[in-house]
């Protein structure tokens, strides 16, 4: 078998689209190296690597070895130098590299095969003592931390003493005995914290390298990342060994991250950040503050590297080009200048905010160089989210009390906490917050998961904070100087302010801004790209996306958003409301027809109101309303106050009434009395609810002189027959109210809610009374797992952590079980009923996946909520694709 690959010298045998074999980097290193890039030659031991030695017992497979040394042996001759060679030594990087990135959730280690001797040659050859002391004690630091595990706050302390002791505030005074003295003292405490000298031999370091970043796949952080991520442990990481370049070398080196357009707003500007004579990754480990790419973006005090190395700035232009064309996407790119030579070291497709993905997808479709179906496939529906979200009321009062930088936009207030546990535990209990850290590592990663916002007082536009808090929607403000935080105390002092624990602050991730307190906020902009990327969708798709609303503010939204009807309007909340919930009881309660007819009556004025705003709001848009639904005990009085509140509206005694409460109550009210049950028991209830519906819309229709369609549906209906009787009764409400003028401006069908199994099965004979069927995949998951969804949260976690379970399927739709019924009673119903329509309102119907499903099935349309509706139109066009 080949485990190892080779690129920049020799031959380039990895390209990009073997990444699940060379895991990103290493794909894209032989890519670039393809296409003529400087990439510093190197090998990468593939993912297959990893996967063997862990179904091993962590044992490398055969002939691994062997290749590793050939590969060697091809860089040594390449680069004209010897790993372990004391006078000419070469150094390499040991780099990390999944399939897909997983940012600094494994580490790298630079400057290997140094040791005693070999930082002799490197000083010699180069002429440079400083340069090649600076690069022995990172290399120690580096390989004691990451791989023998060794804390690096040791390290720096160490650092900090030098400095005292000599008199000098920044690592760049430091000389390269001071270095020297560094290194011995870093040597000593590896010996003390490990119990063995520093390993001295490149091949033993090499080796042990290889040997951390295969360990570190399984490590807890990346085990996070994974499972947050969706990425399955068995993909597997590459190992990439490449030779060193040096950006550490003197003044006319430098290393940088460079984005091929601006990540936060996806303008075309070259956009980054480098530092002079600095390694690795002290441009985003903010110990030195990084300084801009391009002179235009320079504010007074900075020196641009345009400006500083113009003549290395001038290649990274040239590369830019070539790689946004030949990737035909935004990059990230790492380089590193040294002695005024560019050397390419990593690229990827950079992570943005959505905002960016739009821009750059709508500006590069319009440039020509991808299709705008391509420009649809680029942004991920569920990502639409972070657009449809607040910003900041710009009429609001407000009181800054600091500024960082706009790391991550939208606008999100909290209590603050200074710690990621504590934020999530803050969180689980449904409490706004605010992760607030001097910096984020990956430990913070669930952390930033549950904050609604991540403020930073250090790092810059790279820094692990913005990165991450960026790829996941949470608003970011990073490195926000003016700000002191006293984990001790837990305070954060700014602006004369301090703020302990727990008090609000709101941040400004597209300005940078920090406020005392809640800042009020207002609804997003839904034109400019927005809508020129739904436009797009809006050609592509096939399926109609409605929303699940009931009251006018939501109907409002959700036609702002795009819907193209109510797919589901539950009416149950209308007989909850406090002047209402009186009448509904007396109607229960009542032993006799009269007295209920008499109760349901008050009602009808309320529920007509109701269907006609949402009517008014929806035009000629279908609304689907469903009839009264949840189980009856869910109306019943409870308290003894209420029970003789309805005694005495119905002049009986509160013994009675009593009485039929304990004949009423349920012991399991989901599976009890409710849907059409309640609608057959009780007729008096759905056939106010059909006048109610057939008045709003004669009413409205006569308003506007415009058609409406409503569209009646029967919940929880398990037999043709509970179909036929509402239906006979909907039908008989619409004769008798139908305009004498025989005016057809009502154009109503009747139709049923599929959430049992039964229903799925026998749907061909339901069909014969249904117009429609809408699936209820919430109930239908539940009657079909037989799981209820308020009592899963004690079991469902661990189902889904432990594999039990592939996904919640309460989220997204099973489809080998709940898929399976809804196909099976689409398939029987198109039978009786070829033109029958058929939509989705479940939790489903707002579910990219569960959309790809219905899709599949041909279903009409989705309804989901309304801030959903984006995402649907979207995930509805990519299916379609
Ligand atoms: P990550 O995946 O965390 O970005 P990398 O493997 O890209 O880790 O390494 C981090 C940084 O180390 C790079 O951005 C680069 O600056 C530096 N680096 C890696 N390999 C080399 C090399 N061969 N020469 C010089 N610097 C390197
Ligand atoms: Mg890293
Ligand atoms: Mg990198």
């Amino acid at each position: 078998t080949k485990w190892v690959y080779r690129f920049g010298a020799e031959g380039n045998e990895g390209r990009s689209d073997m990444r699940d074999l060379l895991g990103g980097k290493g794909a894209n290193l032989g890519e670039m190296a393809q296409i003529g890039l400087p990439v510093p030659p190197g090998f990468t031991l593939t993912t297959e690597v990893c996967t063997a030695f862990y179904r091993n017992e962590r044992q490398y497979p055969d002939g691994l070895h062997q290749q590793v040394a050939d590969a060697l042996a091809a860089v040594e001759r390449a680069t004209g130098l010897g790993f372990g060679d004391p006078e000419r030594p070469l150094l390499v990087s040991v780099r990390s590299g999944a399939r897909v990135s997983m940012p600094g959730m494994m580490d790298t280690v630079l400057n290997l095969g140094l040791n005693d001797t070999t930082v002799e040659g490197l000083a010699h050859g180069s002429q440079d003592p400083r340069f090649a002391w600076d690069s022995y004690r990172r290399f120690v630091q580096m390989f004691a931390s990451v791989v023998l595990g060794v804390s690096h706050h040791n390290f720096e302390e160490i650092i900090d003493d030098a400095k005292t002791e000599h008199g000098v505030s920044d690592d760049t005074e430091l000389s390269a005995a001071h270095w020297q003295e560094v290194v011995a003292a870093y040597k000593e405490l590896v010996e003390r914290e490990t119990g063995a000298a520093f390993p001295q031999d490149p091949h033993d370091q090499l080796w042990a390298a290889i040997g951390a970043v295969f360990g570190s796949w399984m490590n807890p952080r990346a085990n996070t990342y994974r499972r947050l991520h969706d990425i399955p442990a068995d993909w597997g990481t590459a190992v990439n060994v490449q030779a060193m370049v040096f950006g550490n070398m003197g003044e006319d080196c430098a290393t940088g991250v460079c984005f091929t357009r601006d990540p936060s707003t996806g303008e075309n500007i070259f956009y980054g950040e480098y530092l002079i004579n600095a390694q690795g990754e002290d441009v985003v480990a903010g110990i030195r503050t990084p300084q801009p790419m391009a002179e235009g973006r320079a504010k007074p005090g900075e020196l641009s590297m345009e400006r500083r190395l113009p003549g290395a700035y001038g290649e990274l232009l040239a590369v830019r080009e070539r790689l946004e064309r030949h990737y035909r996407d935004m990059q990230d790119i790492e380089f590193t200048v040294q002695q005024n030579r560019l050397y390419v070291l990593q690229t990827r497709t950079g992570k943005r905010t959505t905002a960016a993905a739009l821009r750059i997808a709508i500006e590069m479709a319009q440039a020509g160089m991808i299709t705008e179906e391509e420009a649809l496939t680029r942004i991920q529906p569920t990502s639409l989210d972070q657009l449809l979200h607040p910003a900041l009321d710009p009429k609001a009062e407000r009181h800054a009390i600091a500024r960082g930088l706009p790391a991550s936009p939208g606008a999100a207030g909290g209590a603050i906490y200074f710690s990621a546990d504590e934020v999530e535990a803050r969180a689980a209990k449904d409490e706004a917050t605010i992760l607030v850290r001097i910096e984020t590592s990956p430990e913070d990663v669930h952390g930033m998961h549950a904050a609604r916002g991540v403020l930073t007082t250090r790092g810059g536009m790279t820094s692990h904070a913005a990165v991450v808090a960026r790829g996941m929607g949470r608003v970011c403000v990073a490195g926000a100087g003016g700000i002191r935080i006293d984990y001790a105390a837990q305070t954060l002092t700014a602006g004369g302010v301090t703020l302990k624990a727990g008090d609000w602050i709101t941040l400004d991730g597209s300005t940078g801004e920090v406020f005392a307190g809640a800042v009020p906020t207002i609804e997003p902009n839904l034109s400019g790209d927005f809508a020129t990327l739904m436009g797009w969708a809006d050609k592509v798709r096939r399926l109609k996306v409605r929303a699940n609303a009931e009251t006018p503010t939501d109907a409002a939204t959700a036609a702002r958003f795009g819907a193209e009807g109510i797919g589901l309007c539950r009416t149950e909340h209308m007989f909850f409301a406090p002047e209402r919930i009186g009448a509904v009881r007396r109607m229960i309660m009542a032993g006799d027809a009269t007295s209920r007819a008499r109760a349901i009556e008050t009602l009808l004025p309320f529920q007509r109101a109701d269907f006609a705003a949402l009517f008014r709001i929806m035009g000629d848009r279908p609304v689907t309303i469903r009839l009264l639904d949840p189980p009856l005990h869910e109306f019943l009085p409870h308290t003894d106050e209420e029970m003789a509140e309805v005694a005495e509206g119905l002049g009986q005694t509160l013994a009675s009434i009593k009485e039929r409460y304990e004949a009423l109550a349920e012991s399991n009210p989901m599976l009890g009395h409710r849907g059409c049950r309640l609608g057959i028991t009780f007729p008096e209830i759905y056939r106010m609810q059909a006048r109610a519906v057939f008045e709003a819309a004669a009413e409205v229709a006569a308003e506007t002189g415009r058609p409406v369609r409503p569209e009646i549906m029967i919940p929880l209906v398990g037999s043709a027959r509970e179909l036929e009787i509402t239906r006979a009764e909907i039908e008989k409400v619409a004769a008798e109210t139908a305009p004498k003028d025989g005016s057809a401006a009502v154009e109503y069908s009747v139709g049923t809610m599929i959430e049992l199994p039964r229903a799925a099965m026998v749907a061909d004979a339901i069909a014969a009374e249904a117009d429609f069927f809408s699936f209820g995949t919430n109930d239908l998951t539940q009657t079909t797992f037989g799981i209820s969804r308020d009592d899963a949260g004690t079991f469902l976690q661990q189902y889904i952590e432990t594999g039990v379970l592939p996904k919640d399927p309460f989220v997204t739709l099973d489809r080998d079980g709940v898929g399976a019924l809804v196909r099976i009673a689409a398939d029987k119903g198109r039978s009786t009923r070829p033109d029958i329509k058929l939509g989705i309102c479940g939790e489903h119907g707002g579910d990219p996946s569960s959309i790809e499903f219905c899709e599949m099935l041909g279903l009409d349309y989705v309804s989901c909520s309304p801030f959903r509706v984006p995402i649907a139109r979207l995930a509805a066009a990519q299916a379609a694709l």
